[in-house]
């Protein structure tokens, strides 16, 4: 027999940002697979198997994946967040790609999740109100130079950037880097925010200018928004308009 595979995301870590689609998901699997610290978000439920892993293992935790659905299992991978953004969902169609084809005849599904981009962005307002990107700083899978030149191209287009991956002790530079970089085509007004833990009750704000951003209030789990050339304060809110109202 033939199994399934199915791909969630734990959205940023409050248990009622996890959609029902995706508690269903993991009700309905018999094996978990997944990082660590995403599996343990996840309710334990008896019988089930869970096969943690290391982080930087992903196409590895991938193909244990598909090679457990192939063997009838019904599998669901975890990330968090969302499972497509930066996350295992790639991964996997990446190894169903270079693998077995008996692989493409897998029930392979992928359930969507909130991302740290939205939880962050609501923690504050609405930054991401008009057009915005979104750049992961690690150069784990792609050359720096390659992070510099979207920086740059996406700092001249003016969109609001959203920062994935803006630090973790193995790359404390990337950010000041990242953000010297800005400073040469954004204005030093432009709104910086660090939201650590967003969606989650310790999240927590730093905001400030481009001209002030200190790298250091970055980690592992902060997610960076430099605004764009309309992005504003009103209140205690952060927000870009739209567009230009008539
Ligand atoms: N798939 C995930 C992203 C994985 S990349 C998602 O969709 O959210 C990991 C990065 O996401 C972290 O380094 C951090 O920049 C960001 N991140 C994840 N959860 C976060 C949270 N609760 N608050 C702020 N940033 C978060």
């Amino acid at each position: 027999m033939i199994g399934s595979l199915v791909i969630v995301g734990t959205g940023p870590g409050k248990a009622d940002l996890m959609t029902p689609a995706t508690k269903a998901a993991i009700a309905q699997a018999t094996d978990l697979v997944g990082y660590g610290p995403y599996l343990a978000r996840v309710p334990v439920i008896q019988g089930q198997c869970r096969h943690a892993s290391d982080n930087r293992l992903e196409l590895d935790r991938a193909r244990h994946a598909l090679a457990l659905a192939a063997a009838g299992r019904k599998v669901a991978v975890v990330s968090g967040g969302d499972p497509g953004v930066f996350a295992m969902a790639a991964a996997v169609f990446e190894a169903v790609e270079a693998g077995d084809p008996v692989w493409h005849a897998l029930d392979i599904r992928v359930e969507p999740g909130v991302t740290a981009m939205l939880a962050a962005a609501a923690e504050v307002g609405a930054p991401l109100g008009s057009d915005f990107c979104a750049i992961s700083l690690s150069d784990n899978l792609k050359s720096w130079s390659t992070i510099e030149r979207r920086l740059k191209a996406a700092a001249e287009a003016d969109f609001v950037i959203a920062l994935y991956n803006p630090a973790s002790k193995a790359r404390p530079r990337q950010l000041g880097e990242a953000f010297a970089l800005l400073r040469t085509v954004k204005r030093g007004e432009t709104p910086v925010l660090f939201v650590r833990a967003a969606g989650t009750a310790e999240a927590r704000v730093i905001a400030t200018t481009l001209g002030g951003a200190d790298a250091a209030h970055a980690d592992m789990r902060t997610l960076v928004i430099v605004g764009a050339s309309t992005t504003r304060q009103v209140g205690r809110w952060i927000y870009t308009p739209r567009g230009a109202r008539p």
